[in-house]
């Protein structure tokens, strides 16, 4: 089974518009043609038109950080799911540990974004990670199970072709301190294994696993020649293009053969 490769990159609290148009400019130009490669961007919610402008006849998917499971409402301060799409988002991170950890999101409002999100007709990026503490109790796939069942409970077989999940370790986001190609391939054979047992090996083979957590130009292809490690959701190096593109190429390189 040959799986594309997706690189997504998250800004996160990062640039101003005139250096995201900027980023996404260059992003845009040194991105080849090679169709082996899913490529997206995450500015932050004021940047999405400028970058969408940029982004425009390009092949790069533009993606928020976050949005409310509402279509609109009384929620001051939270973007919909409709309001994305209305400028130009086709992608939408959810459960990033940020929004976990610092941010206090729980589990039921995770689920919630998830169900919101793709009946909206986004591709959603579920974000789950163990953090230090819980891999080294050895709770690692514990915490991993139950993320992922909470925040898939009661998603159609057919929905899981919008979801994309980024195995994204606590302990190594924006901390210099990557998993090892061994750590993130065993992390991310246990959450297909557990696709698999819940909408069979079909759906299993074919759901895209991101892992994320310090991935560099120089860390890139070792991570993403894993077997089950189906591309990169990055951080800081994003926010570099050179670093960006170079990590996009090897997951072109590490792809299906041309
Ligand atoms: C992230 O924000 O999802 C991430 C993986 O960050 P970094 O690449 O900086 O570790």
């Amino acid at each position: 089974m040959s799986r594309n490769k997706f690189v997504a990159g998250n800004w996160k609290m990062f640039t101003t518009t005139a250096t995201a148009r900027e980023l996404a400019s260059a992003v845009v130009r040194g991105l080849g043609t090679d169709d082996r490669i899913t490529v997206a961007v995450c500015p932050p919610f004021p940047y999405l038109l400028p970058v969408a402008e940029v982004l425009r006849g390009s092949r790069i998917l533009l993606g928020a950080q976050n949005m409310y499971p509402a279509r609109e409402g009384a929620f001051t301060g939270e973007v919909s799911p409709s309001m994305l799409l209305d400028v130009g988002c086709r992608c939408v991170i959810v459960g990033h540990s940020e929004r976990r950890h610092v941010l206090s999101e729980s589990d039921d409002i995770i689920h919630a974004k998830v169900e919101v999100g793709i009946s909206a007709g986004l591709r959603v990026i579920l974000c789950v990670g163990e953090t230090l503490i819980q891999r080294e109790r050895g709770e690692t796939e514990a915490v991993l199970d139950g993320q992922l069942m909470s925040a898939l409970a009661g998603v159609a077989p057919d929905a899981l072709e919008q979801i994309t999940i980024a195995y994204e370790p606590v302990w190594a986001i924006g901390t210099g301190r990557n998993a090892s190609p061994e750590q993130a391939e065993q992390a991310h054979a246990f959450l297909r294994g557990r696709i698999a047992k819940l909408y069979g090996e079909k759906v299993a083979q074919e759901v895209l696993i991101q892992y994320g957590g310090s991935v560099k130009s120089d860390n890139a292809a070792s991570l993403m020649a894993q077997p089950d490690v189906d591309g990169a959701l990055v951080g800081g190096a994003s926010l570099k293009a050179d670093q960006f593109l170079a990590i996009a190429a090897a997951g072109a390189a590490a792809g299906r053969p041309a």
